[in-house]
């Protein structure tokens, strides 16, 4: 979605001389990417922006989903952070909706409100035993590394050699390689102390990635695929039976995908049949999990193995045959993508696909949705990106065409009126950077570049100091 003219658009606004009120729910990528298309847009017209985040710490995913091993990724945090220095842009952390705000709340209090709350549950596999001890959603295993609160206390046993990933995406590689790299390494990451201390005593040697289609069809990206390549003490093992035909149709591939299934073969035809003392890495494709079993906790995994169907080389289905395996391991993880929660009542929402109902971003007038919560959750960080610029844009082209700047609102003050009456401690963007100082001198002591608070309770205090 294309503004129209910007300066139309300022002086159409300074004209009406009443102060544009947005507020945008979820400090994540699409949270700031929006504040900062918004702001830029709205220079000189005075706007107030006011991004309110559950947690008293910013960045969502960058901080709690991207792997400690990635430092480069979280540069993104520079820009964030000088959108939120911005004078018209406000950080208002510690602020839930659904608990502490109501979306009818938002809707009186600003001229416009744009939900970017991102996609936090988890898919099920919804096979039995899935509830059993040490099966254990990749999610909860990122929690659990990066310091979200409430995955700080994960029961993970790491004492038996073997772990299985269902699913072939991002997500299930970054698990299986922190997991699977020496703890020399991590322990100069941000990785969570309780994290690294667990995982220094881990027994797991071998991790299988079990995907339901083919190699062409895996959901993995060349860098992530390369890393676990490259990975020190560990040796990738697949299934040579599983590349049959792969070569033929390496022709009629676009780019990115002929140059990781070209990676993929090469490796195949390089692999080496001896074993090797150190770990293992093991992507097998066509396999479903049916069954996890085990006494007390997952000790197999029933498998059923799966052809494919479809004229779409990229986009062929998996189908059951009659054909079964069982994959023992002590360590079973669900990797099989995220989805959102209605965290209000009156947010409409597709609960079979767990997104927002929207058109393009907009749910209702003067109501917007971006970023996972409104797309669902797939794409990396520059996709959220666009996507936040585009919904932006289209606010944008909104408040002009349907005027929705046209009459005062109270934003900012009225809402901090309701959150001062239920006791709501707000975490500013001052206090953020308290929190910030103090984890990064706690990493400095340890040779990390910070030391995350996992409770919210301390970084409470630390910004109320
Ligand atoms: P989020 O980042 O989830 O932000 C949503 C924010 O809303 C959060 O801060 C959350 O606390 C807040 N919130 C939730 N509920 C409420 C509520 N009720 N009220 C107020 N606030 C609320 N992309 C890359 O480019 N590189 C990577 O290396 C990479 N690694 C990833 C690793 C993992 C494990 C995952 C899951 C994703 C990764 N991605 C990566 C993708 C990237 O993280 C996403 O594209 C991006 O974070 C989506 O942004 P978002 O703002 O929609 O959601
Ligand atoms: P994803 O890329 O969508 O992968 C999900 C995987 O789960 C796919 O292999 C999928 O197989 C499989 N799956 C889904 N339902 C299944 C079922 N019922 N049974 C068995 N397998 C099933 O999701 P993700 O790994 O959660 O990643 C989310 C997004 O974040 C992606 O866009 C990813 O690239 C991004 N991310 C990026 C990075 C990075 O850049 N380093 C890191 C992490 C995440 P099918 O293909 O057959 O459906």
């Amino acid at each position: 979605m294309k503004v129209g003219n910007v300066s139309i658009l300022k002086r159409f606004l300074s004209f009406q001389k009443i102060k544009p009120k947005i507020c945008i729910v979820g400090g994540g990528p699409a949270g700031f990417y929006a504040a900062q298309h918004l702001a830029k847009k709205l220079e000189q017209s005075e706007s107030e922006i006011d991004i309110y985040e559950r947690l008293p710490v910013p960045f969502g995913l960058v901080r709690f989903g991207v792997a400690p091993d990635h430092p480069e990724v979280k540069n993104v945090i520079n820009t964030f952070s000088k959108t939120a220095e911005n004078p018209c842009v406000r950080f208002l952390g510690n602020v839930n909706l659904g608990s502490d705000v109501s979306l009818a709340h938002l809707k009186n209090a600003y001229h416009i409100v744009l939900l970017t709350y991102g996609a936090e549950q988890g898919r099920k596999l919804d096979i039995p035993g899935e509830n059993k001890k040490n099966v254990i959603e990749a999610r909860k295993i990122v929690g659990w590394y990066n310091g979200i609160p409430w995955d700080s206390n994960l029961e993970i046993d790491l004492s038996g050699e073997t772990a299985a990933i269902f699913g072939q995406g991002n997500v299930a590689i970054d698990v299986a390689r922190v997991l699977l790299t020496p703890v020399d390494q991590l322990k100069k990451t941000d990785i969570t102390q309780h994290a690294l201390e667990v995982i220094s005593r881990s027994k797991v040697k071998t991790i299988h990635l079990i995907g339901r289609r083919g190699p062409l069809q895996a959901a993995f990206t060349i860098k992530e695929l390369r890393e676990m390549l490259k990975l020190e003490n560990c040796r990738t093992e697949w299934q040579p039976k599983d590349f049959e035909g792969i070569s033929d149709c390496v022709p009629k591939l676009a780019r990115p995908k002929k140059r990781i299934t070209e990676l993929m073969i090469k490796s195949v035809s390089e692999q080496k049949n001896s074993a090797c003392d150190g770990n293992t890495f093991k992507p097998v494709f066509h396999r479903s999990p049916l069954e996890i079993l085990g006494k007390t906790k997952v000790e197999e995994v029933i498998v059923g193995i799966n052809k494919l169907e479809g004229d779409d080389i990229l986009n062929k289905k998996s189908l059951l045959t009659k054909d079964r395996e069982t994959i023992k391991c002590d360590l079973a993880i669900p990797s099989i993508g995220y989805k959102s929660i209605q965290a209000d009542k009156d947010i409409p929402f597709n609960f079979d696909r767990g997104v927002v109902k929207n058109t393009n971003g907009k749910i209702e007038t003067g109501v917007y949705v971006s970023g996972w919560l409104g797309t669902g959750p797939t794409g990396v960080i520059l996709t959220t990106m666009s996507n936040a610029f585009g919904v932006a844009d289209l606010i944008l082209h909104d408040v002009q065409a349907e005027k929705l700047i046209n009459e005062n609102k109270g934003g900012h003050e009225e809402i901090m009126e309701l959150l001062h009456k239920n006791n709501v401690q707000v975490v500013t963007w001052k206090d953020w950077q308290k929190i910030d100082k103090y984890e990064e001198e706690e990493g400095r002591k340890v040779g990390k570049p910070r030391e995350k608070i996992v409770s919210i309770e301390k970084m409470l205090q630390i910004a109320a100091t």
